[in-house]
């Protein structure tokens, strides 16, 4: 069993307090770890632990040549532990190996990627008028808090250290507390190639002890939050005490429309893979399906025929195809989404219930669920589920797939599958949501920018607009003719 500790000013330290969170295996229910539930005394040393750090200049003053070595550093170490990090984000996390695998390589690529792109030839000057010269210079915005969820622990948290780092701030991390173990590897892995004291910090604890003081503090000048809407609004009230820049990646319901058109079988394929893929514990998740009227039934038996043959299991199991739910209230949490879509009269075409057979009674597991004959009203078609629930609604044109792909506060991800190219990019256009496919689902790459229109949060992860959340924007303009401004005669 590890004991997990925080990382404050350059330190491993143990929470003072003996109030420990215990950390579970979802698979199996094992204790695997003992981590520290930090107060807002020592939350407020890690924020003062940054804040020194960052006034310093020890991080922020070096060439972005010298920060970019240590990002590839980084990214060297994760590599080097790839199968140790695998492993234990599958303990962790309940997800399958083949997942945990595409995390940590992604996070590695994602250290690099910020250390590339810090070198790339960036800036503007402007000589308005004549006599002023103007420059236009990036700089670190000062003390980044970055609070992660459960569902990909690592790259979650990596999507923020890296730009963070790579724009010269300072950090206090918060991980989740269902997985905090990847986030003692990270830190170990930052401490290991020298990043200077002060300036990875690594807190642990509750969200509304060590997550509220993070984002109410005032010596914190950017939060990066990922997680529910629900919170995300909790911490845009506390960041406005000292009106601090935030960044919120939020929750989604995502809608995966389906022509009839489209390739019959990728579309079915794709429409399988982007709810069930991590458990449906995925934000982007296409968990509401729209199909054209006129294969709505043939797909919805394709559909549950293709779901039904889909093997849940432990993720480190070879044949898992779906791993486990992250924690046993998000197992409840999604049981009960179950039983208000069958009161609400949606039709369970498939699943429903909680795994118990062939040892997955241990551990949290949910049969991949399929509801038909649902409304836009119903609560299992408007909130966000995060579990592996997909609700299967008909349309009858394109006007009614964009009026209902657009019906929900949501707006984080979108797809469109269809075999007209001019059609299917008409539709796309129309979904309000920030991330979107055509004839796909799920992919993503660290250049471009990921986040949610609506209710699905504010700002954009990865790129370089993720780098800009790390940023302030100065301007400097120097004057070219010195002499007395003349404005007040004398
Ligand atoms: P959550 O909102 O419950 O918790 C997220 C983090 O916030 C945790 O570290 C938690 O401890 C902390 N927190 C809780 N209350 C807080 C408070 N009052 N102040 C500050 N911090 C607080 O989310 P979760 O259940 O861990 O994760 C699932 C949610 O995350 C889903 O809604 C999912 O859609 C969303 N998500 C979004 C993205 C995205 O990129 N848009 C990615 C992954 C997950």
């Amino acid at each position: 069993m590890l004991e997990l500790k925080m990382f404050i000013n350059g330190e491993w330290k143990p929470a003072k307090s003996d109030q420990m969170n215990i950390v579970i295996n979802p698979a199996t229910q094992e204790v695997i770890a003992n981590a520290p539930r930090a107060s807002k005394e020592e939350t407020e040393e890690a924020i003062e632990a940054a804040q020194a750090a960052f006034v310093s200049g020890v991080w922020s003053g070096l060439t972005t040549h010298d920060r970019a070595q240590y990002l590839n550093k980084i990214a060297d170490k994760i590599e080097e532990r790839y199968d140790e990090l695998v492993e234990l984000e599958v303990m962790d996390n309940g997800k399958l190996k083949a997942e945990a695998e595409f995390d940590v390589a992604d996070a590695a690529t994602c250290f690099r990627y910020y250390a590339g792109l810090i070198l790339a030839p960036e800036g503007e000057t402007y000589q308005v008028p004549e006599n002023v010269q103007a420059l236009v210079v990036r700089e670190p915005v000062g003390v980044a808090g970055l609070i992660v969820p459960w569902n990909f622990p690592l790259l979650m948290s990596v999507w923020k250290i890296a730009p963070a780092l790579a724009a010269g701030n300072t950090i206090v991390y918060k991980p989740a507390e269902a997985t905090p173990i990847s986030a003692m590897k990270l830190v170990e892995i930052i401490e290991e190639v020298g990043i200077p004291k002060g300036v990875m910090n690594l807190v642990m604890g509750k969200g509304s002890i060590v997550g509220q003081t993070i984002a109410e503090s005032k010596d914190v000048d950017v939060v990066s939050f990922t997680g529910s809407t629900e919170v995300g609004r909790e911490i845009m009230k506390a960041a406005s005490g000292n009106l601090k820049k935030i960044s919120l990646e939020l929750g989604g319901k995502s809608p995966n429309i389906i022509f009839a058109d489209a390739d019959f079988e990728t579309a079915v394929d794709y429409a399988l893979f982007g709810i069930f893929f991590g458990a449906g514990q995925v934000c982007s998740s296409g968990s509401r399906v729209l199909v054209e009227e006129s294969i709505y039934d043939q797909f919805v038996e394709r559909y549950v025929e293709r779901a039904k043959q889909i093997k849940v299991g432990p993720g480190m199991a070879e044949d898992s195809q779906v791993g486990a739910i992250a924690s046993e209230q998000q197992m409840n949490a999604i049981l009960n989404y179950i039983e208000i879509g069958q009161q609400e009269g949606a039709t369970l075409a498939l699943g429903g219930n909680r795994l118990m057979t062939n040892g997955l009674d241990k551990g949290f597991f949910i049969e991949p669920t399929v509801f038909t004959n649902v409304t836009s009203n119903m609560r299992i078609v408007q909130e966000e589920i995060f579990g592996p629930v997909v609700t299967i609604q008909k349309f009858k044109d394109e006007a009614e797939a964009i009026q209902l792909a657009n019906d929900t506060d949501f707006g984080l991800a979108g797809a469109v599958f269809s075999g007209d190219g001019a059609k299917a990019l008409r539709v796309i256009k129309r979904v309000r949501a920030g991330i979107t496919w055509v004839n796909s689902y799920h992919p993503t790459y660290v250049e471009a920018p990921w986040g949610g229109y609506k209710q699905s949060g504010i700002g954009r992860s990865l790129g370089k607009y993720g780098l800009e959340d790390f940023q302030e924007i100065k301007q400097i303009n120097i004057n070219l003719d010195v002499h007395p401004v003349g404005w007040f005669p004398n």
